[in-house]
């Protein structure tokens, strides 16, 4: 690591305090720190994750001024823009800040959140990639994660800061997140290299499911963890579910709702077709069979093929005889 490059990791940590101070500590912070408490985090929780507020204006470029920070080091550490006249100001502009950090838990970027419900803004900013941040590669909250991953040899991959965090402080302490970005393949080695599973609870909307079916393929491909998949209920993403329906439930489902790949790949197809329609039902089998004769365990894939026979009402022996059909096709 280079000097220049650890000297903006000094000024991403300053940041960082900078910005838990103002949330904590003054008045222009009171309304992002009600916005926090209103979503359900506590004080302590705050404190673990050094959340923080950005305001209106350039706090963080007067604050760093006042420390004679070398302007050419502050244009380098992409935490401000640069206007057409050269002047820097802050890239976070009131906004509700969650810090990134890296594995060894060194501040290397923010992102920022908007309190306000307006659509035209993005709802999450993020600091852009630098000699610091390598975006593909990072993990949100892996530096608290790493011990429980390891102890448990499991991971939790989460959407959303606010799911991480959420988790956290009901004692989930596994989770971690891509930051928006779709997951990489570096991810996916990272933490296949860490755990011997990894679950993937992304939200139950349209979005989050297909990003599931995405992700589930990538951990196959690149790792050798058992991939499973927390079905969430009632279309929520975690960080609602916990909120809506407490602790205890959000326990429930993390003990009894995981999915394998296979139990997945069934309900996730189902949404293509009417299935009160007969000639749905077919083509609907004719998608997750293949699926199914993807299991090499002939009792599970047994298990399957009862379910869907039981289910559509159609002949075991049918499903069996089509399903050797394909396996002969495969090989
Ligand atoms: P919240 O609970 O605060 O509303 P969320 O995590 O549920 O946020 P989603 O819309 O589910 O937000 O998006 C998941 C993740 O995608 C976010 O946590 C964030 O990292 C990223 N993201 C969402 N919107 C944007 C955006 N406009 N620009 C960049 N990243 C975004
Ligand atoms: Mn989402
Ligand atoms: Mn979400
Ligand atoms: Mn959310």
């Amino acid at each position: 690591i280079s000097a220049q490059d650890r000297a903006i990791l000094t000024l991403y940590d300053d940041a960082m305090h900078f910005y838990h101070y103002l949330l904590l500590n003054t008045a222009v912070g009171d309304a992002a720190l009600a916005y926090l408490h209103r979503r359900g985090l506590d004080d302590s929780t705050i404190d673990t994750y050094m959340l923080g507020y950005a305001p209106a204006g350039d706090a963080l470029f007067q604050y760093f001024k006042e420390k004679n920070i070398d302007y050419q080091l502050l244009r380098d550490s992409e935490l401000f823009i640069e206007w057409d006249d050269g002047s820097l100001h802050d890239r976070f502009v009131d906004r509700v800040l969650f810090t990134i950090r890296n594995q060894s838990g060194a501040p290397i970027a923010f992102s920022g959140r908007r309190m306000s419900q307006d659509d035209s803004v993005a709802k999450y900013m993020n600091s852009p990639e630098s000699s610091i941040f390598d975006k593909s590669n990072e993990l949100f909250n892996l530096d608290l994660a790493k011990g429980s991953i390891r102890k448990t040899k499991s991971v939790i991959l989460f959407e959303g800061f606010m799911d991480v965090i959420a988790a956290f402080q009901t004692g989930v302490t596994n989770g971690v997140a891509s930051m928006g970005t779709s997951l990489t393949q570096k991810q996916v080695q990272r933490l296949g290299r860490m755990a011997q599973g990894i679950t993937i609870a992304y939200d139950a909307d349209t979005a989050g499911q297909a990003a599931s079916l995405r992700a589930l393929n990538l951990i196959e491909q690149n790792s050798a963890a058992k991939p499973q998949i927390l079905h969430i209920p009632d279309g929520l993403d975690p960080d609602e579910y916990v909120r809506q329906k407490g602790v205890e439930a959000f326990q429930q489902v993390l003990k009894h709702n995981l999915e394998d790949p296979v139990a997945f790949s069934l309900r996730y197809f189902r949404q293509d077709y009417n299935l009160q329609n007969q000639n749905d039902i077919f083509n609907y089998l004719e998608q997750v069979l293949p699926v199914v004769a993807g299991v090499k365990e002939p009792l599970v894939r047994q298990t399957y093929l009862k379910r869907l026979a039981d289910e559509f009402d159609v002949s075991l022996d049918g499903l069996e005889e089509q399903l050797r059909h394909l396996l002969l096709q495969k090989t």
